[in-house]
């Protein structure tokens, strides 16, 4: 029967993906464990790394000794160069270009200072991938992978609004196109926050297994990403997520989105740098992320100006934390961007005062955090992931 051959194949290829998917997350996974962690018969899984074997998406790389006494397993992984995408990290002071392989690692290219307006920024962009990414012959990336600081239109490639370089309704694709038009890559844009929490789902063991979160973004603004039975929530303009003009004080500063007390106008890294600063010293760095970096070692070494503001963010902090988990009851709370280097000692402060506000909601399972992965590879991770994930569906075919 006609239907019965579909599901068939579309069971194999499902197979094909989840053993392919467990060999990208667990290198090093023996044939019998993958049996085992896919729930799979063991002579469906030979046949199926065959295929992958033959396919160069997977290679074996040594051997070591098995549960069984006597017996040896031999160690799978991925082929790191079986895809290689063209990636970026358009961020609000820098952009990265860089190359991204198949087991999510990548590799930098080119960083320059990001030109605030539009014409200038793709302009650059362009002569960037043209001199420092297209000696790989561009037509042998799989696709180019962009992570920008803003909201991106669901299901196409149009900016809709990266509100720090004050971009509205820019068509990336259509953009670069005019300036490259050499380029036929599948392009794909995506939030920084979102790709951010997409790699740490990937690669921290510490909540990989776990269904609900929310990962907030702290960076010059603050953005976010949700998670929820397993998937990122997009919502019903793709901008769920975007926790930094949650209010969390009516009467607070004005915020550049108009209104008054966002969460960002108190916890933004330039918000806490300039916090300090207009209590008259200057922070040592160029940017605000060395800045924020060197508030946090005054911070640590007792500094009490540092201590001061430093509280003063920690208090809208598990403000704004404990409206996410009085809405959300989530298994986690990641802090990630520059939220990535807070000292435990601060984040325990902060996940006591949220658990002082949320009386009934957080149980003694809830997880606050910081995110694995720092600023500087998380949302590069995040991209290589979202073009790999769109490469492995069709190379497992
Ligand atoms: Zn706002």
């Amino acid at each position: 029967m006609r239907i019965r051959s579909i599901n068939a194949e579309k069971m194999g290829l499902s197979n094909r993906l989840t053993l392919l998917n467990l060999i990208r997350t667990t290198p090093g996974v023996s044939r019998r464990e993958l049996a085992r962690l896919a729930g799979l018969d063991p002579s469906t899984v030979t046949k199926i790394i065959t295929s992958l074997l033959e396919k160069g998406l997977v290679i074996e790389h040594g051997v070591r000794d098995a549960d069984h006494p006597g017996r040896k397993s031999i160690m799978l992984r991925v082929y790191r160069d079986a895809a290689v995408a063209l990636i970026a990290e358009i961020g609000v002071e820098k952009t990265r270009i860089a190359k991204g392989f198949l087991d999510a690692s990548f590799e930098v290219l080119d960083e320059f200072d990001t030109p605030p307006k539009e014409d200038e920024f793709f302009s650059v962009f362009a002569g960037s991938l043209r001199k420092k990414a297209f000696s790989f012959p561009h037509t042998a990336y799989c696709a180019l992978s962009v992570a920008v600081p803003g909201m991106v239109e669901w299901g196409s490639n149009v900016l809709r609004s990266l509100p720090h370089m004050g971009w509205k309704n820019v068509d990336f694709e259509a953009r670069l196109g005019k300036l490259l038009p050499e380029m036929e890559l599948t392009v794909f844009t995506a939030n920084e926050a979102k790709l951010s929490l997409i790699a740490e789902m990937f690669r921290n063991g510490g909540v990989s297994g776990l269904h609900s979160g929310v990962y907030v973004y702290l960076s010059q603004g603050v953005g976010g990403a949700i998670l929820m039975g397993d998937k990122i929530i997009h919502g019903l303009s793709n901008t769920a997520g975007e926790l930094g003009h949650m209010t969390v004080d009516p009467r607070g500063p004005l915020c550049h989105c108009g209104n008054r007390g966002c969460f960002e106008t108190f916890v933004s890294i330039d918000t806490v740098v300039r916090n300090f600063e207009n209590l008259g010293a200057s922070l040592p760095g160029s940017d605000f992320r060395e800045k924020f970096r060197a508030l946090l070692r005054l911070f640590q070494e007792g500094n009490d100006a540092a201590r001061r503001v430093l509280e003063e963010m920690g208090d809208f902090l598990a403000t704004g934390i404990a409206n996410l988990v009085s809405i959300l009851n989530p298994d986690f709370i990641m802090l990630g961007g520059m939220g990535s280097i807070l000292p435990p000692s601060f984040v325990a402060g902060v996940g006591e005062n949220v658990a002082k506000k949320t009386p009934g909601a957080t149980s003694p399972d809830f997880l606050l955090t910081t995110a694995s992965l720092g600023i500087e590879s998380a949302a590069l991770e995040g991209a290589t992931l979202m073009a790999m994930n769109h490469y492995v569906k069709k190379a497992v075919k």
